[in-house]
């Protein structure tokens, strides 16, 4: 499985803003856009790239490929499988831009890191592929699988016994769920409801940019 391998700190700088992709350490004084908030490399502070989205005299089209970006680094998906979804949204009836939205939001890792079995979607990611957990009571190891209305997410019986899975029902208390997913944090599982509805994803997200850029 290929994946992305540049430091996840860089995405955030480069995005100029917080993803939030580490879990808890985005939320100290450790997190490296609060001590370098300048995009990384060696024209980082001077960069025309950094300084004209900064100034807003960016292009619709630089303005489509950050929208896309973006996304693609909040929910950790590569160029190719980004587009693969796009497809599928764009076949799918409704809205291409909200059809992509839940696609990404329906993915595996995203539905750990959402029912708080995880502080962020890589650490869903690296659990599930580490095969601590179960869909409709099958083992699965595959983080970008499409999770579908009903299907049920659990921490594996033989991964129960492991310290982070002990403590993890109080600390998932302590996490909100969004409507669409139901959680049992004494059984460690969850239950897809139904699919997003637009106001339960991320409000940043600019799904009308990224169907812009795929349509040019
Ligand atoms: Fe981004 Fe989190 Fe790293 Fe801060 S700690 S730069 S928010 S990933």
């Amino acid at each position: 499985m290929s994946k992305n391998i540049s430091p996840v700190c860089k995405l955030c700088r480069r995005e100029g803003e917080k993803l939030y992709l580490k879990g808890e350490r985005c939320f100290t004084p450790k997190c490296a856009f609060e001590r370098r908030s300048y995009a990384p490399g060696q024209h980082g502070r001077t960069g025309s790239r950094s300084s004209s989205s900064r100034t807003g005299r960016e292009s619709d089209y630089l303005r489509q490929l950050r929208a896309k970006q973006r996304a693609r680094r909040v929910y950790g998906v590569l160029e190719r499988q980004f587009r693969r979804y796009y497809e599928v949204a764009l076949q799918r009836r409704g809205l291409t831009g909200l059809n992509l939205l839940q696609i990404l939001e329906s993915r595996l890792d995203n539905v750990v890191y959402r029912l708080g079995y995880a502080s962020s979607r890589a650490q869903a990611r690296l659990m599930v592929t580490h095969g601590h957990f179960t869909v409709n009571n099958r083992r699965t190891d595959v983080p970008s699988m499409l999770l579908h209305e009903g299907d049920v997410v659990a921490v594996r019986e033989g991964s129960r016994g492991l310290p982070y899975f002990k403590a993890l029902s109080e600390q998932a208390e302590s996490r909100t769920v969004p409507g669409w997913l139901s959680r049992d944090t004494k059984q460690l599982s969850g239950v897809v409801q139904r699919l997003p509805e637009r106001s339960e994803i991320d409000g940043t997200l600019n799904e009308q940019l990224i169907v812009e850029y795929y349509s040019r």
